[in-house]
C-alpha cells in the first residue's frame, strides 16, 4: 500500500492484482507492464504476474494508516472484473466503511458489473456503497461514452468521476449531468498514441459550461505541441496553466478539507491550486 505519484490520488491499495484487456484504453496497460516487472523482481504479491489474483491478506491495510488519506483502490487491477467474486468486493467495501477517515477511489472500465453488484447483490438503493467511496469509469474514446450514463445513474455515490485517460479520440458532445469530476490525460511510453490538444480543450470547455471540475493530469509522451518527448518534459500545463480542480465535496467537508490541504503538499499538485480553489487567498 504505497504512496503514489499519480497526481489525482495519494496512495494505492491493491487487494486484487492482475486483469484482462477489455477495451482500447487497455492496449498498453501500465499495470500489466508493472506487474510483470515486479514478478521479475521476485515480489511476492506479483508471483502470478498479471494473472488475476485476490489478496485477502491485504484487505485490512488501510486500517493501519492513521493520517486521512486518499486511496486509489486496485490501481493494478479492475475490482469489477468478472472473476472477482462479489463476496470479495463486499470485503473491500467493509474495509472502506470501517475507515471513514479515508477517501477511496474506485475506477473501473466494467461499470456494468459494478451496476449489477449494486442492483442485484446489494439491493441498491436500500443498501449502497459507503459514503467515503468515489466511483469512476474510464472514457478513453467516443465508443466508451455509454459508460457515462450508467455511472450517472448511481445517484447516491458522493463523487462520480470520469477518467479520460489515455484519451484516444475526440469525445464529441458530452452530457455531464450527474458527473462530479473529470480527469484527462495522455498516454505515456514508447508506443503511446497521440492525444490532440483540441480533444482536451473540447472536454475542458464542456466541463466549464456544465460546472464540472476538470483535472488535467498530463500530456504524456506527446506534448501539447504534438512533439514526442519525455513525459516529464511535456508536463501538465495547458497554455501555460495548471488546470487541476478537485470535486466540490472536498471543499464542503471538514475531513476532506484536511485531506485537500494534505494533497496540496504533494509535489505534483501546485499549492496555488489549493489556495485558488479555497477562494483566491494565497
Ligand atoms: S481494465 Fe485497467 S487494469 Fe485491466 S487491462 Fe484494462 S487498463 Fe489494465
Amino acid at each position: 500500500m504505497n504512496k503514489t505519484k499519480i497526481a489525482w490520488t495519494e496512495r494505492t491499495w491493491n487487494p486484487v492484482t492482475g486483469c484482462t484487456k477489455i477495451s482500447e484504453g487497455c492496449r498498453h496497460c501500465y499495470a500489466e507492464v508493472m506487474a510483470k516487472r515486479l514478478q521479475g523482481m521476485g515480489q511476492k504479491r506479483y508471483k502470478n504476474g498479471f494473472t488475476l489474483t485476490l489478496h485477502p491478506e491485504a484487505l485490512n491495510e488501510p486500517k493501519k494508516v492513521k493520517e486521512p488519506s486518499m486511496f486509489f483502490v486496485c490501481s493494478m487491477a479492475d475490482l469489477f472484473h468478472k472473476d472477482v467474486p462479489f463476496e470479495f468486493v463486499d470485503r473491500v467495501m467493509e474495509t472502506i466503511a470501517d475507515c471513514p477517515q479515508h477517501t477511496f477511489q474506485i475506477l473501473t472500465k466494467r461499470i456494468d458489473n459494478l451496476y449489477c453488484y449494486l442492483i442485484e447483490w446489494l439491493d441498491y438503493p436500500f443498501q449502497s456503497i459507503p459514503e467515503n467511496c468515489w466511483i469512476g469509469t474510464t472514457v478513453e474514446n467516443a465508443s466508451a461514452k455509454e459508460r457515462i450514463k450508467t455511472l450517472a445513474e448511481l445517484k447516491d455515490s458522493p463523487v462520480r468521476f470520469l477518467s479520460c485517460e489515455p484519451l484516444l479520440g475526440d469525445l464529441g458532445a458530452l452530457d455531464l449531468a450527474g458527473i462530479d469530476w473529470v480527469i484527462v490525460g495522455g498516454e505515456s511510453g514508447q508506443q503511446a498514441r497521440k492525444m490532440s490538444k483540441e480533444w482536451v480543450l473540447n472536454i475542458q470547455r464542456q466541463c466549464a459550461a456544465q460546472g464540472v471540475p476538470f483535472f488535467f493530469k498530463q500530456w504524456g509522451t506527446w506534448g501539447e505541441d504534438g512533439v514526442k518527448r519525455n513525459k516529464k518534459e511535456n508536463g501538465c500545463l495547458i497554455d501555460g496553466k495548471v488546470c487541476q480542480e478537485w470535486p466540490k465535496i472536498l471543499y464542503d467537508n471538514p475531513i476532506c478539507t484536511e485531506l485537500i490541504k494534505h494533497l496540496a503538499k504533494i509535489d505534483s499538485m501546485p499549492k496555488n491550486t489549493y489556495y485558488k480553489l479555497k477562494g483566491g487567498q494565497q
